[in-house]
């Protein structure tokens, strides 16, 4: 038997759904993800199982990729549960908390990326979207928009010097216009700038001050 992916709708966020992965096991099944927790949610989880010919009593293991981002490698199949850490069409938000902890969520995010590239597995079954075959093929796409970004990042701090990291956010190139972008959205695209700019001050290309609000500068 081979794994069942289970569809269940997601509210009031732009991924739309989330995928539930039923994986048979010799004496029932796990779980890579449980959904999400709203009645519809609920009610499509439940009858997706039961499409799929499992009993809630089947159920021995709930596997979450969520915390922390985790990725599963399913050796029998050959197939790696990749979360959020590797989508189809879309890319995670990478944020920078602090500038200033010595923390390098990009740099840690494109070494994760390539791990997970290398280890071959035939299809990659993510949390949100469509599955997809070609893995390392995707990781080097995801790996390419940061390396684009991270252009871009620098390309605005060498015109703009003393520029912010909320004018960074807003000048780079997003899926909507920033002006429809929510509090919460502009907040992650905030992160996101700032993990660039922490990338790029780790690699010796740019410098940032200690004013209040912190700007940033190109080496020249
Ligand atoms: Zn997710």
């Amino acid at each position: 038997m081979a794994v069942h992916s289970l569809r269940v709708p997601i509210d009031g966020t732009s991924v739309g759904e989330a995928a539930v992965y039923a994986v048979p096991l010799d004496d029932g099944v796990a779980l890579v993800d449980a959904g999400w927790p709203s009645d519809a949610a609920w009610t499509a989880f439940t009858a997706a199982l039961d499409d799929a010919g499992v009993a809630m009593k089947d159920i021995r293991h709930v596997l979450i990729t969520h915390a922390g981002h985790t990725c599963f490698l399913h050796t029998g199949e050959d197939v790696l549960f990749t979360g959020d850490h590797l989508l189809a069409r879309i890319t995670p938000n990478v944020g920078q908390q602090s500038i200033e902890d010595g923390s390098q969520p990009l740099a840690d995010f494109l070494a994760s990326v390539r791990l997970v590239a290398a280890l071959g597995a035939r299809r990659a079954l993510p949390a949100h979207g469509p599955e997809f075959d070609d893995v390392a093929g995707r990781a080097a796409q995801i790996e390419g928009h940061h390396e684009r970004r991270l252009t871009d990042v620098a390309a605005l701090v060498a015109e703009r010097p003393g520029i912010s990291g909320y004018d960074v956010a807003r000048r780079l190139r997003w899926a909507k216009p920033w002006d429809a972008f929510t509090p919460p959205m502009r907040r992650s695209a905030v992160g996101e700038a700032l993990a660039h700019l922490v990338h790029l001050r780790g690699a010796g290309l740019i410098h940032s001050s200690d004013d209040l609000v912190v700007r940033w500068y190109p080496i020249a």
